[in-house]
């Protein structure tokens, strides 16, 4: 296995836009670049989200910016039971208890919570509330959700992009969901859990993620496993300073595809934002590997103007 073993991890519940393309293309950049290797996982587990046809889609988005990967895709849809054993396994440590709280609060838990997502931290209502996860049960009339007791305290890592960072997860949202009321797998365990068991050594991703980290380190330490090394970095905004949402049609990857946009372009738009510069009007994500320098990504979120010769065509 490759000492650099990265992943992209979209989810497929909407477009990919050029928020998106970015941070996967300098997750590949950092692989390719250290000669390691990519695994693609597709995020899918809230089943409400995914429409048919989106999983496809995403993975054509990738295949057209000119990105590839080693292994998968991978369907965490297809991996529950791992996520079960890896749940039973923090149960019987003591690591969880069951939680009645609302379905609405516990239900946000399946997906990953970007920035925007505001975050209230639990109260702890549910700790200590139960004597067994029966009374829990009996209480409800269902089987609870099970949420991961928080120490108090910071946690620390070194990030590639960010250099130490130090956070307190117990005063950031505080005991975390990680299998809701209707049985799905929280977003924080199945990142974990599959993380872990892909080898993954290095984790990059969005900034707007880094709130999640701490709680994925609790998370491997309960699992007896070694946190990979992460890399968070920054978003990409619109013109108007907006963050690159998936509400807008022209900045999705499938709509540029879709008007028979150069692909070559749009990575050269990523790459000059990327600390190529001098990238041009066209060029390949592989032509850039060997000249990648993460030390040369800016330091402040990327602003691209959504292409206006996607527009003109
Ligand atoms: N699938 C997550 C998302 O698209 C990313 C998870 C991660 O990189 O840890 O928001």
């Amino acid at each position: 296995m490759a000492s650099f073993r990265t992943r992209l991890a979209p989810s497929p519940t909407g477009s990919m836009h050029l928020g998106n393309a970015r941070t996967f293309l300098v997750a590949w950049w950092m692989a390719r670049h250290a000669g390691g290797e990519v695994v693609l996982r597709l995020e899918d587990l809230d089943r409400a989200r995914v429409k048919p046809g989106l999983v496809e889609r995403v993975i054509e988005d990738l295949r057209w910016l000119g990105l590839d990967w080693d292994e998968g895709p991978i369907l965490q849809s297809e991996r529950l039971a791992l996520y079960d054993a890896a749940l039973r396994r923090l149960i019987e440590a003591g690591h969880c208890y069951p939680c009645v709280c609302s379905r609405k609060e516990i239900r946000a838990a399946v997906n990953a919570p970007h920035a925007e997502d505001e975050e209230s931290v639990y109260p702890g209502t549910c700790r200590g509330r139960f004597a067994s996860w029966e009374e829990a049960r009996a209480f409800k009339g269902r089987p609870p959700a099970c949420r991961f007791r928080v120490p108090q305290g910071e946690i620390a890592f070194d990030d590639r992009f960010l250099g130490r960072v130090a956070l307190d997860p117990a005063r950031a949202g505080g005991d975390f969901v990680v299998r809701s009321v209707d049985g799905a797998f929280a977003y924080q365990l199945a990142v974990t859990v599959d993380d872990a068991a892909m080898g993954i050594s290095e984790v990059v991703r969005g900034d707007d993620l880094v709130a999640s980290t701490p709680r994925q380190i609790l998370l491997y330490h309960a699992l007896g496993h070694r946190a990979p090394r992460f890399t968070h970095l920054p978003l990409v905004l619109d013109e108007s300073g907006a963050r690159m949402a998936k509400r807008r049609g022209d900045t999705e990857i499938a709509f540029l595809r879709a008007r028979g946009i150069d692909p070559r372009e749009v990575i050269a738009l990523l790459a000059r934002s990327s600390g190529f510069p001098e990238a041009g009007a066209a060029v390949s994500a592989a032509d850039l590997i060997e000249r990648f320098d993460l030390a040369r990504l800016p330091r402040e979120a990327a602003r691209l103007s959504p292409l206006p010769w996607a527009a003109a065509r």
